[in-house]
């Protein structure tokens, strides 16, 4: 840390992203990525000679791409805000509508907490039951904002819009921010109530299910009253957010829909197929609903098996660290299927030279 460091920053601890090493070629099954390339639309976009056009600013709006992803849910463009990731939006979100705390599952995704802290907001966990769900009556008059991801990050668990309307419903006087990063790995979305209640707010991105991690694409969809304040804050802060490349290919992403529906379908099939073949080997796995699966076995602990799958060029992510709870888990990305092929062989081996 320098002299200058601001002393309210000097305790933030940063978010930890999946590793990414670069000392050989993993199977890459630890940060949640598409296995399969962005779709030929997108690569078509990208050849037309836009980066010709660097030279000259991205549209504030992003309006080529929040259009796109207007007709695509059938709402009004002013109902749509597009961010660097969603990271950003999340981010935006967190500063413009946090300021009474943000209510968050004490098992979620690792960068709520740290987003509260780097915008000084308090932050207030809700813990989710013995079988790592969340209970919709936690969230009954919470605290703040309130903030959900669905499918929830770590266990894949999935609740539906009903359950997500009671909770909308229970805080008419706070935001509710329902992360869908995952949703359509075979949730169904609640961007249709954002034009029934006015603090409801839905959160997306590219990243997954749309084969576009790389380009960081995210946005959000809600009453214009709240995009307008998401665009206050962007417009003080960072007015050419998304490039152009990443508007073009984010248009074309959400255009293509048959490629996008290939794509998940084949990550649902793949995810049924390998926590079936999990249990043989006698896993445990959570009813996961996005592209990942939470898988624990009795007689492994799930740091022992992400060293031994590491050692044998499999990358999956261990949690255990910070989430004590899912310490024996292993979370591994669904990838495409040879790619479990080889994770189901590898760890077959390693239960048997255990002899487990
Ligand atoms: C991956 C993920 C994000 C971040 O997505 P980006 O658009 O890549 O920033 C946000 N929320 C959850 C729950 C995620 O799993």
């Amino acid at each position: 840390m320098s002299r200058f460091f601001s002393p309210d920053l000097a305790g933030l601890v940063p978010y930890t992203p999946g590793e990414q090493p670069r000392d050989k070629q993993y199977i890459k099954l630890n940060t949640n990525e598409s296995p399969f390339p962005p779709s030929p639309g997108v690569i078509a976009a990208l050849h037309r000679g836009e980066t010709e056009k660097l030279n000259l600013y991205s549209s504030p709006t992003a309006a080529d791409l929040t259009e796109a992803i207007a007709r695509r849910y059938a709402v009004p463009p002013d109902h749509v805000f597009a961010g660097n990731g969603s990271d950003e939006v999340l981010a935006f979100a967190f500063h413009a509508f946090g300021s009474a705390g943000v209510s968050a599952p004490d098992l979620s995704y690792g960068f709520y907490p740290v987003f509260a802290a780097f915008f000084g907001l308090p932050f207030y966990p809700v813990p989710v039951d013995e079988c790592l769900r969340i209970d919709p009556d936690q969230f009954v008059r919470a605290k703040g904002m309130v903030v959900l991801a669905n499918p929830n990050a770590q266990t894949g668990l999935y609740l539906t819009p009903a359950k997500i309307e009671t909770i909308v419903r229970a805080n008419p006087d706070r935001v509710v921010l329902v992360d869908e990063a995952y949703i359509d790995f075979g949730g169904e979305s609640v961007v249709p109530l954002t034009k029934r209640y006015d603090h409801l707010l839905v959160v997306q991105t590219f990243s997954k299910s749309r084969n576009l991690a790389g380009a960081r694409i995210g946005f959000a969809i809600g009453h214009p009253a709240l995009i307008a304040d998401l665009n206050t804050l962007k417009f003080s802060f960072n007015p050419y957010n998304l490039n152009r490349l990443s508007i073009l290919a984010g248009k074309a992403a959400m255009e293509d829909e048959a490629y996008f529906r290939r794509c998940t379908e084949a990550v649902i099939r793949t995810r049924e197929d390998t926590t079936a073949q999990l249990a043989r080997l006698g896993f445990t796995c959570t009813d996961s609903r996005a592209n990942f699966i939470l898988a624990q076995h009795p007689r492994i602990h799930g740091k022992a098996l992400y060293q031994k799958l590491k050692e044998r060029g499999v990358l999956v992510r261990y949690l255990g660290e910070t989430e004590t709870r899912i310490d024996r888990h292993v979370r591994i990305t669904v990838g495409a299927r040879e790619q479990m092929d080889i994770l189901l062989a590898q760890i077959a081996e390693i239960l048997q030279e255990a002899d487990l």
